[in-house]
């Protein structure tokens, strides 16, 4: 279907696999000579990108400090020094070449898209992540949210609390239902097999067990997600959920998370 004259094409998302399973991702719009890229775990990929489009990087998104987010910050600002580097007020001075710190609420213009902050500590505690609402009523906005939520599953508490990550994943949920999901790292199928274990006569996530398999097995991305699907089959997101309160014992949601996260780390 052709798009009607004097509708704004929607950004652009470019997804560059990474490391053993981390995902890069490329923002970028054809009528703006702004790219922005998300969480850059290295820089060779991105620039082979840039290069074949023969476009200029004008903005790094950073969602947290660990290295297999921000590895390729260095190089990246090399080649392109006037490429502006966000992050975290909570991680200034451990994000590389980082020149502006974001807190809840801040917004960051890529192109003609503004991303809205959100502070996500739990993962790490100065995490963020960016959500772009959509343009058109019809559209999904864009969530990327590191390694705080993945798709069936959510990151590993290094430095925060499971207090601070019912509230973060609390304020993701709550996003509309058809906002797509742009986790870090490929983790979907292990995820579900874990949540299996917790949810196992939750149909929906038999369902997207199946078919998060396949996609696996030829060799197909599982991100982005979306949230719909997340609320109805991501066990970190159900935690007032009857049938997870019953597997971790606990009614209590910091206690039910705590309880669920434990069994996650020893799966
Ligand atoms: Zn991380
Ligand atoms: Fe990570």
């Amino acid at each position: 279907m052709k798009r009607k004259i004097g509708l704004r094409k929607s950004m652009q998302i470019h997804r560059i696999p990474v490391l053993s399973d981390n995902y890069i991702f490329v923002l970028y719009d054809d009528t703006q000579p702004a790219v922005a890229v998300v969480d850059p775990a290295e820089a060779n990929p991105v620039l082979r990108w840039l290069d074949d489009h023969n476009v200029t990087l004008t903005a790094i998104l950073n969602t947290h400090h660990h290295g297999d987010h921000v590895g390729g910050n260095r190089q990246l600002l090399q080649r392109f020094p006037n490429a502006v580097v966000y992050g975290g007020a909570e991680d200034w001075g451990r994000i590389p070449g980082q020149q502006v710190s974001l807190v809840e609420g801040d917004r960051v213009t890529v192109g003609d898209r503004t991303a809205q902050v959100y502070f996500v500590p739990g993962h790490t505690r100065g995490h963020i992540a960016y959500y772009f609402p959509p343009v058109q009523a019809a559209e999904p906005g864009e969530l990327f949210c590191g390694d705080t939520l993945f798709a069936g599953g959510c990151g590993r508490l290094f430095e925060g609390t499971p207090t601070q990550m019912v509230d973060s994943l609390g304020k993701l949920r709550s996003l509309p239902d058809n906002t797509r999901i742009w986790c870090a790292h490929e983790y979907t199928l292990k995820n579900l097999k874990f949540a299996l274990t917790v949810d196992n006569d939750n149909q929906q996530l038999h369902q997207r067990f199946d078919t998060v398999k396949a996609a696996r097995q030829a060799n197909q991305a599982t991100v982005p997600s979306q949230l719909a699907i997340e609320k109805q089959t991501n066990p970190f997101l159900r935690w007032d959920q009857p049938a997870l309160q019953q597997a971790t014992g606990h009614t209590d949601p910091i206690r039910a998370f705590r309880k669920l996260r434990g069994m996650k780390d020893l799966f």
